[in-house]
């Protein structure tokens, strides 16, 4: 499917037409969605209508289209983070460049969604789908950053590691939108970002992302966050696992301490067997294993 950006106002129905509500103003947004809480949101619509093909569309019976509200497409750096409106295009974030975000991050952005989409997609899109964490989820949480949640009745603003519940649950109420993403844009020594999977983009059996940052100092782990994701509701993440390796030496090779960390995530993994096949357990400690052991190269 090829989507273009007057899709919306093209779409052609093969079920009742559906009431589509194009506010200028989050405000007149909001109190919309206050009265219509079941009304679907549809920022880029590259989720809502993936994987449809054919002319006719099936769309929800009530839509808030969020593409014509100015402020949620506001886009912006300071010293210590990124601010990206929920309407903002992974197309125009990207274009930034380098001054603007952090090899990380590009390299996150890009693993999305194919090129062919990002003029349309969105982070906050991403972020809201509700029976999945997609692709950015590992590294918004990894990175501590946060989304700003409006609703009629007030502002609020929720980690993205507490976006979801223990029960996968996206901690989203109907009334609410994701207004706005705020990601601190630190320095980290080494990092990797990897997605596997038989497609390099979409969503398979052995789909899998692998968020790692690190700190260090003279050669000395100080920070280590890491997290995985399988586009299922849940995505991994054990702080205490992460603690393991802090205080601990770089060195070329499989030190005790790896070992140890290793071992302890094999363990962890398998005890949670609905989320991870043993082929992706396997990756994972493989990849760990090689960029630990050969930090300097990424350091
Ligand atoms: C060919 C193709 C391949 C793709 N591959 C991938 C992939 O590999 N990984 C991946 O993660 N995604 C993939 N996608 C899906 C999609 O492009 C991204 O997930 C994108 O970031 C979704 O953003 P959007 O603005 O299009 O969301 P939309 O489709 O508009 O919305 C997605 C969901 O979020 C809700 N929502 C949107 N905005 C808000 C908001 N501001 N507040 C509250 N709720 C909101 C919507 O109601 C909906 O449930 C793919 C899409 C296509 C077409």
């Amino acid at each position: 499917m090829r989507l273009r950006s007057g899709d919306i106002d093209n779409m052609r129905y093969n079920l009742a037409e559906p009431s589509i509500f194009m506010p200028t103003t989050l405000t007149e947004a909001l109190a919309w969605k206050e009265r219509h809480p079941h009304a679907t949101v549809y920022a880029g619509g590259t989720y809502l209508l993936w994987n449809q093909s054919g002319r006719l569309l099936q769309l929800p019976e009530s839509i808030l289209s969020l593409r014509n509200i100015k402020e949620l497409n506001r886009f912006g750096r300071t010293e210590s983070r990124l601010d990206v409106g929920a309407t903002v295009s992974l197309q125009r974030i990207l274009r930034a460049g380098p001054k603007v975000l952090s090899p990380l991050l590009a390299k996150a952005l890009e693993g999305i969604c194919p090129p062919s989409v990002t003029s349309m997609a969105t982070l906050g899109g991403n972020l809201g789908v509700p029976d999945r964490c997609m692709a950015s989820f590992p590294v918004m949480h990894v990175l501590d950053a946060r989304c700003e949640l409006r609703s009629a009745k007030g502002t609020r603003w929720v980690p993205v590691t507490g976006l979801r519940s223990e029960t996968g649950q996206l901690q989203l109420q109907p009334v609410e939108l994701i207004t706005r993403i705020q990601i601190p844009m630190e320095e980290w020594n080494f990092f990797i970002h990897r997605r596997i999977g038989s497609s390099p983009y979409g969503i398979t059996p052995d789909s899998l992302v692998i968020v790692l940052v690190g700190k260090t100092y003279r050669g000395m782990i100080t920070e280590f966050r890491f997290a995985l994701g399988n586009f299922s509701s849940h995505m991994y993440r054990n702080r205490d696992l992460e603690t393991l390796l802090i205080g601990t030496r770089l060195s070329r090779g499989k030190s005790k301490d790896l070992k140890a960390f290793l071992y302890a995530l094999q363990e962890e993994l398998q005890t949670r067997k609905f989320l991870f096949s043993p082929l992706q357990i396997e990756r994972v400690l493989r990849i760990l294993e090689v960029t630990l052991s050969n930090p300097f190269q990424y350091t």
